[in-house]
């Protein structure tokens, strides 16, 4: 493979994706580059939404493509906002809605364990009917207020006891090491290597 699209407009996304994926030596496109339009992502599980993104992408592009489904899941909410993390608090889309929702939803809670999930999908071609298929979870505690410039989402609330920070406070670097999308792409990879 010498070529891959990322199915994703999320800059948060890409801006992580793109230096953890250098060291492949693959050139890296993205979908907005190709002109090609955002998938619908109507499931509600984060597995079936990545595959129709990453199918989209590839059957678009015809080139092998990387879908990241991913979110939060709050343990005291069963799991939400979980796949619905991005539209949590409806159309369009906003970090900034959602993270207030969150709050507001979670006021008079205690229990404020959470985690982020990302499931990675990579399809060599439309109709691969073996996906490489990766996951990763990170865990800490939804705050009460909101901290820190980095990241994206919900990262300004996201508090990591084991660093003392909340993840918007976290270099790039540390998060790279540390984070749902960084594990399963650990993982990946050596599915990749391996394939
Ligand atoms: P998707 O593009 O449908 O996978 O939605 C992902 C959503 O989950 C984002 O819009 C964020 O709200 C949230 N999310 C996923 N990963 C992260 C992260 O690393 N930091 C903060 N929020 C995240």
């Amino acid at each position: 493979m010498n070529k891959l699209v990322i199915a994703s407009n999320n800059a948060g996304k890409l801006r992580e994706f793109q230096p953890m994926l250098a060291p492949l030596g693959i050139e890296v496109l993205t979908q907005s580059q190709l002109g090609i339009s955002e998938a619908e992502e109507p499931h509600c599980t984060f597995i079936e939404n990545a595959l129709a993104k990453a199918r989209h992408v590839s059957r678009l592009s015809g080139l092998p493509a990387l879908a990241d489904d991913s979110g939060i899941c709050v343990e005291a909410l069963g799991g939400a906002p979980g796949a619905l993390s991005a539209r949590y608090a409806g159309e369009p889309k906003s970090d900034r809605r959602n993270n207030d929702k969150l709050l507001q939803v979670l006021q008079d809670v205690t229990d404020r364990r959470a985690h982020y999930y990302c499931v990675l999908v990579l399809v060599r071609h439309a109709g691969d009917p073996q996906p490489l298929i990766a996951e990763g979870e990170w865990h800490g505690e939804i705050a009460h207020e909101e901290r820190g410039e980095g990241g994206f989402g919900y990262d300004p609330m996201f508090w990591l006891p084991e660093f003392g920070k909340m993840s918007a406070e976290l270099s790039h670097e540390e998060k790279a090491q540390v984070s749902h999308r960084a594990k399963a792409l650990k993982i990946l990879l050596q599915r990749l290597r391996a394939a």
